[in-house]
């Protein structure tokens, strides 16, 4: 399996080949199809399987291909929902180089730092924002973030996400986002109560293991 058979648009084969990637890692090669299906994905993985790239590149090219009448002012269209600021960070750096050569834009939120530059480039509009759950509630709290346009809803992490004590904030932004939206959904373990999280936030999701 190579990038050129995924049917990668362009600009993100270019941005590919500047990270130096020549083959999809297995959970890529699985779950990038799936996803630029349109379907929901329940994924398996751990950091290092290079999950960051299985939802972020299709997620550009999903919005990359939307029609230009339907592009028009920025509005989040894609959160990524991560529970450390280390990974808001990685996140951020992944579609920053993914999406080097698009018109796409993308912004990270996360606590025990200042607002203030969070909310300019909020203000700024973006299509993509990666978020720790505490702070995503409190800038929506506070007025700077609007859910309403949102298309696609990634959940990374999940079981780290309710080890950390997130469960309820992750069903309160649940509550604010559309539920006709395409959903993605990253654990590394699967127990039962992911299981029954992952049945609350999902819609005849596609399973992809690694
Ligand atoms: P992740 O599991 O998303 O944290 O990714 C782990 C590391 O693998 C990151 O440093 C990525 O830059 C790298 N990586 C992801 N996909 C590929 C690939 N297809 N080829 C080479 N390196 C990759």
């Amino acid at each position: 399996m190579t990038f050129q058979e995924l049917n990668l648009i362009e600009p993100i084969q270019k941005a590919l080949k500047t990270e130096g990637y020549t083959t999809p890692t297995p959970i890529q090669a699985q779950a990038i199809p799936i996803v630029l299906t349109g379907r929901d994905l329940l994924g398996c993985a751990q950091t290092g399987t290079g999950k960051t790239a299985a939802f972020a590149i299709p997620i550009l090219q999903l919005l990359y291909n939307r029609p230009q009448a339907e592009r028009g002012r920025k509005a989040i269209k894609s959160l990524i929902l991560t529970p450390t600021r280390e990974l808001a960070i990685q996140i951020g750096e992944s579609f920053a180089a993914y999406g080097r050569h698009t018109h796409l834009t993308h912004t990270v939120v996360f606590g025990g730092v200042g607002q203030k530059p969070q909310t300019d480039a909020l203000a700024r509009g973006v299509d993509i924002l990666i978020a720790t759950p505490g702070r995503l509630l409190d800038l929506m709290g506070q007025g700077f973030i609007n859910l309403k346009q949102l298309e696609i809803f990634v959940l990374d992490e999940a079981d780290r996400m309710l080890d950390m004590g997130f469960v309820h904030d992750v069903k309160r932004v649940l509550k604010e986002i559309p539920s006709r939206r395409q959903s993605l959904f990253f654990s590394a373990t699967m127990p039962d109560v992911i299981v029954k999280l992952a049945d609350t936030i999902l819609t005849n999701p596609s399973k992809v293991e690694v």
